[in-house]
């Protein structure tokens, strides 16, 4: 498909697990059941699907899932290519393991590592230098949704942690208000769809024609009851799902809605 029938057709969706800081060995068996019942489908899904483990289990997942629907990305990655920095991974190193993406900015890791737009801006970077894709996350915490001032630090954010040389192809945003992230708690409808149009803007104003081919995940308490509603919102174009990724039933029932859309 060329950029200009992406424009057209809107992206095609992505379905994007984050299995945070979860999975051991035994855990893989997950990835293999969403593998082996999407390879089951008469018909393509509708929808990409991405599952991005621990860091332990990227290459095993890869070798095990990765050349067919599934494909694997990783959680975060240094801006390095290779040095002196004990305990970090290249984005590199991981696309050598075989991750096809990295998620850079999730909330957690901006408020546990205190990471900043410009730190999230230069792993992104990074992670085109390596050929991965990056999952740019951002999102507002309850305090500033209160104070009303979600689209102006989500703007702040698309602005800040997006890095020139963005393209459809290398770039996926993600947008995941903080409060709504592991609560069973999801934004209205219509609150979505208008964070959503916002960063649809500014990646139009800053990228051109680009910015309409552009993913824009939601994420956020994401489940099987909720997708289809939360999917249908103008500008949405897949989920990053954290706890609903874990188990295949529930992961697959989330990329369902897609296969029904397809078929309906
Ligand atoms: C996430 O951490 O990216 C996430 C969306 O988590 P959950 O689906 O559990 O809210």
């Amino acid at each position: 498909m060329t950029l200009t029938d992406e424009a057209a057709t809107g992206p095609c969706p992505l379905v994007a697990g984050n299995w945070k800081m979860n999975g051991l060995k035994a855990a893989l068996g997950e990835a293999l059941a969403v593998d082996k019942a999407l390879a089951a489908e008469p018909e393509p899904v509708g929808a990409d699907v991405m599952i991005c483990p621990p860091a332990t289990l990227v290459m095993v997942m890869a070798e095990l899932v990765g050349k067919g629907a599934v494909k694997v990305g990783a959680q975060d990655c240094h801006t390095g290519e290779s040095g002196a920095h004990t305990g970090d991974l290249s984005p590199e190193m991981l696309a050598d393991a075989g991750a096809a993406a990295v998620i850079v900015g999730h909330s957690e890791r901006r408020a546990d590592h205190g990471e900043t737009d410009r730190l999230v801006r230069e792993k992104a970077a990074a992670a085109h230098r390596a050929g991965l894709q990056a999952i740019i996350c951002v999102g507002e915490t309850i305090g500033q949704r209160q104070a009303d001032l979600t689209l102006e630090v989500v703007a702040r954010q698309i602005a800040g942690s997006l890095p020139n040389g963005v393209t459809p192809q290398n770039t996926i945003i993600a947008y995941e208000p903080v409060w709504a992230i592991g609560t069973g708690l999801t934004p209205l409808a219509a609150d979505v769809a208008d964070v959503h149009a916002m960063i649809r803007d500014r990646l139009n104003e800053r990228f051109g024609a680009a910015g309409s081919a552009m993913r824009i995940l939601y994420g956020g308490s994401v489940k099987a009851a909720n997708a289809a509603e939360l999917m249908a919102v103008a500008n949405v174009d897949g989920a990053l799902v954290g706890g609903a990724s874990l188990k295949a039933q529930d992961f697959l029932g989330i990329i369902e809605v897609y296969r029904a859309a397809g078929a309906a």
